[in-house]
């Protein structure tokens, strides 16, 4: 039966009522079809909730609601400091809701609980804040070249109503790179978490409201990616649509704007992102490092270190580094504070991430450690590293989104900089040397949008991000985050 509110069973928290329905004109709705879709627990491929799945007609109620909100109480009606006091009032509420939003996403992501407090949660907190900081600060230009009688100056003006389509891997912190910096810049927003993820995206409408931020300017309408997240895209009166995801889902979306009213488009896609190790490195620090960056969130994240290059006079002694890394990781339940390593997303994810470790094995590579599921319930690979790869394999060339790390072995910097561009993707690089001029080198010619030297994965609200090549189009984060959310206007005025 339709409903908006449900009750959930919460690992660390207990029975809790959470919403389920459309938030539209900062009310909760059914859809009008009634539909909904179920949810699952990764860890264990048990059902959790069933969810309302908005159709093309609730994505129109939506945007005419987030239309309205713009025109009228949001946008160029409201300061940038309001704006940014809202946005810190969001954040403060979500703090004090911590635990619950930490042990949701959890259960829902399948993600180890610490990680889930410390990383998504914390991290959401601080882009709120970060763009709270911002949004009376992004100033335009004066422009008095033309003597006393003339001025020209621009302005930062929102887009107007965006449409924000965010996938399954870290549904909270994408949800914050996304509504914070739209917020800032005076948009408003028809967002729609993934389908496999949508239970604090929903959880967030509340504090939404008792935030204060006017109704209409967060509108959330969960569905499946080819309705309503279609509805989204091919709508005639979203100005902007902002997605991370897959590049196939990318190209959709960017083919829908264009065939509808050519909607600007952001859009952070995947990745398959090279680490180079150098005789130099530190090579602890480097396995450490590079095992961080493939099974952080179990490999599902688009800046994986899925492709490991390393010098051929250091390659046995890194592999052993890393072996040891890998089955050190403290796989466990989500809900064990321990726990770093969780299960993937789903029996579909799981599957896939196998057939890449079967496809490897076919073609001769070497499984170092892991390349099984593991236990018996849920969704889980272990952690694995291939060696002996060579660039013609699949698990070189595709993004597998998965704990799994291809790794091969270079003779020259040279040799290890063209096998790191031999990738449609350019989303992130690593650079492990103790040589500053060769960073410099090596760092100057990958060919991808964040470049590690040293470390591995550091994000950061004020830093932007994105991708080179097929890996997106446009920045998130930083200064960049809130420029795509504005649109520049020149005025020429006479004195
Ligand atoms: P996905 O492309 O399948 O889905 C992402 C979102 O798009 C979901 O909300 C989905 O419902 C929606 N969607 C699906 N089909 C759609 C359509 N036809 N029209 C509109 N929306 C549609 O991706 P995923 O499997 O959820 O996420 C994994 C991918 O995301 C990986 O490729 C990963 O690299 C990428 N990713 C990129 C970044 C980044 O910032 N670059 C961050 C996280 C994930």
């Amino acid at each position: 039966a339709q409903k908006t509110h449900t009750e959930l069973a919460v690992p660390g928290i207990g029975s809790i009522t959470i919403p389920v329905g459309l938030f539209i004109d900062n009310e909760w709705v059914l859809p009008a079809n009634g539909e909904t879709f179920g949810t699952v627990n990764p860890a264990t491929g048990k059902p959790l909730v069933d969810v309302a799945h908005a159709s093309a007609e609730d994505v129109d109620r939506a945007v005419k609601s987030a239309r309205e909100a713009f025109h009228t109480r949001w946008g160029l009606r409201v300061t940038g400091a309001e704006r940014g006091r809202l946005l810190n009032r969001l954040a403060d509420l979500i703090e004090r809701d911590a635990k619950t939003i930490a042990a949701l996403e959890s259960l829902n992501a399948g993600k180890g609980i610490s990680k889930a407090t410390n990383g998504d949660v914390a991290g959401t907190v601080s882009t709120l804040r970060y763009y709270a900081g911002l949004a009376d600060k992004f100033y335009g230009q004066t422009i008095n070249q033309f003597g006393p009688d003339a001025i020209a100056y621009t302005l930062h003006q929102p887009i107007g109503v965006c449409g924000q389509i965010i996938p399954w891997n870290y549904p909270l912190m994408m949800w914050s790179w996304k509504v914070a910096p739209a917020l800032a810049a005076g948009c408003t927003i028809v967002m729609k978490p993934s389908e496999l993820t949508p239970l604090t995206a929903l959880y967030m409408c509340d504090l939404v409201k008792e935030a204060g931020i006017p109704a209409g300017v967060i509108n959330t309408v969960p569905g499946l990616g080819a309705t309503t997240g279609e509805a989204i895209s091919r709508h005639m009166d979203i100005d902007k649509v902002a997605f991370t995801g897959s590049v196939a889902t990318g190209r959709r979306i960017s083919v829908a704007a264009a065939e509808s009213n050519l909607k600007k488009v952001t859009l952070e896609l995947g990745g398959k992102s090279p680490s180079l190790v150098f005789p130099s490195a530190d090579l602890e620090q480097a396995a450490a490092w590079t095992a961080m960056g493939i099974f952080w969130n179990s490999g599902q994240d688009c800046c994986a270190s899925s492709r490991i290059y390393v010098h051929e006079s250091v390659y046995d002694e890194f592999v052993r580094l890393l072996k040891a890394k890998a089955e050190t990781c403290a796989i466990g339940q989500p809900s064990d504070p321990a726990t770093s390593f969780g299960p993937l997303i789903s029996a579909g994810q799981r599957d896939k991430v196998l057939s890449y470790i079967h496809s490897a094995r076919d073609e001769g590579a070497n499984i170092i450690t892991g390349g099984d599921n593991w236990g018996t319930d849920g969704f889980w690979v272990q952690p694995t590293v291939i060696g002996d790869v060579h660039q013609g394999m699949k698990v070189v060339r595709e993004e597998i989104f998965g704990p799994v790390t291809a790794v091969g072995v270079f003779k020259t910097e040279e040799e290890a900089v063209k096998l790191a561009n031999d990738t449609s993707y350019g989303l992130a690089g690593a650079v492990f040397s103790n040589d500053a001029s060769q960073v410099a080198r090596v760092t100057g010619a990958i060919d991808a949008g964040t470049i590690w030297v040293n470390q591995y994965s550091s994000v950061s609200a004020g830093v932007p991000f994105g991708g080179f090549k097929q890996s997106g189009i446009g920045r998130e984060l930083g200064t960049y985050g809130i420029e795509a959310y504005t649109q520049v206007k020149a005025v020429h005025q006479n004195i």
